[in-house]
């Protein structure tokens, strides 16, 4: 929910007050963020510090875009003053999404996207805008975008202040060709991070529309996560089946996606060389069957639609696998696609409800966790002195009513708000 104007919203060098703006005004400026030049204070009845810590009663000190303090309102502690007072919410990091598409979406043709469909360079911009905006009013402050060269000037326009959105990684265009040389691989990912990727993407296997199986040799895959390592960039790897994932693996790359048929050796194998593991559970299966009209005007077979209704009771008892292997890091990664950027967090409800995964386990999975396999574990995805302030309040107490992630009362990114719904 956004409030135009709170009566205890902070004053804005160089605004007017909030009370002689028009709510439009207000609500335009808010979305375009608001700049917070002294330092702010946060209170929420209960926080989660991302790394599995609880602070009941809690105050968070934001100055310059990072947090600076923490602490609790305890008995005969000193009351600071609250710039922001979110009453019982519970106030966490920022989500951070390992894995979405944030160039996919429906044209007003009611189609996916496709180059060549008519769509001019200015509308898939605004397109892609939006996704990005609909990620971070959803409380998604971070997102890995694997990806296509259509994400790279959102991602410019988000750095820097021009429009709302989360942060965003992306991997440009995908590595898909089996027909390279592991030497011209190496040249493809150094070309990759010239062009400013900021991870690989690779397809290791083909997808639930194909036969699913190992698409490139144990070689081209050590030659791309090698190459990749040695220019300082991580890998995502789109790996089906159970060999690609093992492929994947033993090539030393970064973050294994899907995993549909990956089995308990496949799991320990991951565990057993730190690497990151996302698998998905709910959205991107209803997110494809619920629109399918939309999907098949746009070339999708029926036979995807039958693989992926067959798939999810595999995709749900491998999600339980994954969680029940001792220290895999099974990450927060909801491929979203067309149609499903801002309902991300769908993602983790599902995966406690029908998963089991613990709600801690879930809301750390997005955001300290995920955080790490992006590379970012010392800026974001925790609540702690010196980490970036992305911050974002859910109406209720999550931990007992995980459904509460769907109602983002409150988003600050790099100390700038931009949903509000303080008390
Ligand atoms: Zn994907």
């Amino acid at each position: 929910m956004l409030f135009a104007a709170a009566p205890c919203a902070p004053a804005r060098r160089g605004s007017a007050p909030v009370s002689n703006r028009s709510a439009r005004t207000a609500r335009a400026q808010l979305e375009q963020g608001d700049s917070e030049p002294a330092a702010v204070t946060i209170r929420a009845g209960m926080l989660l510090d991302g790394r599995g810590g609880v602070v009941h009663d809690a105050v968070v000190t934001v100055h310059g875009g990072r947090i600076e303090r923490v602490d609790t309102l305890g008995f005969g502690a000193p009351r600071p003053r609250i710039t922001y007072n979110l009453g019982a919410a519970t106030l966490l990091p920022g989500l951070v999404d390992a894995h979405v598409h944030l160039g996919w979406y429906f044209t007003k043709r009611g189609r996916l996207h496709a180059p060549g469909d008519g769509d001019t360079p200015e509308e898939s911009y605004q397109a892609i805008a939006a996704n990005a905006r609909a990620m971070l009013m959803a409380g998604v402050t971070t997102v890995q975008s694997v990806g296509g060269p259509e994400d790279a000037p959102v991602r410019d326009s988000i750095a820097r202040g021009v429009i709302p959105g989360p942060r965003v990684l992306t991997s440009l265009q995908p590595i898909v060709d089996p027909f390279l040389t592991p030497d011209e691989l190496r040249q493809l990912v150094r070309r990759r991070r010239d062009q400013g990727a900021d991870v690989i993407k690779v397809f290791a296997s083909s997808g639930l529309g194909g036969d699913v199986a190992q698409m490139l040799t144990d070689d081209q895959l050590g030659a791309i996560c090698d190459e990749a390592r040695a220019v300082g960039l991580r890998t995502v790897i789109h790996a089906m089946n159970a060999q690609s994932v093992r492929a994947a693996t033993l090539a030393g790359c970064t973050q294994v996606e899907h995993g549909l048929s990956a089995g308990a050796d496949e799991l320990r194998l991951m565990a057993d060389r730190g690497v990151y593991f996302g698998p998905q559970v709910c959205l991107v299966f209803r997110n494809y069957l619920e629109p399918r009209p939309m999907f098949e005007r746009s070339g999708f077979l029926a036979a995807t639609f039958d693989a992926l209704r067959r798939a999810r009771p595999d995709a749900r008892a491998g999600f339980t696998r994954a969680i029940r292997t001792p220290e895999l890091k099974v990450l927060f990664s909801s491929d979203a696609v067309a149609g499903a950027h801002g309902r991300n967090a769908d993602e983790l409800v599902c995966r406690v409800r029908e998963g089991g995964q613990r709600p801690m386990d879930a809301i750390v999975s997005a955001t300290s966790l995920a955080a790490g396999a992006l590379g970012l574990g010392d800026r974001v995805g925790t609540i702690a002195p010196g980490f970036d302030a992305d911050l974002i309040a859910v109406d209720g107490r999550l931990l007992r009513d995980i459904n509460a992630v769907r109602r983002v009362t409150f988003v600050m990114r790099a100390g700038r708000v931009y949903k509000r719904g303080d008390q």
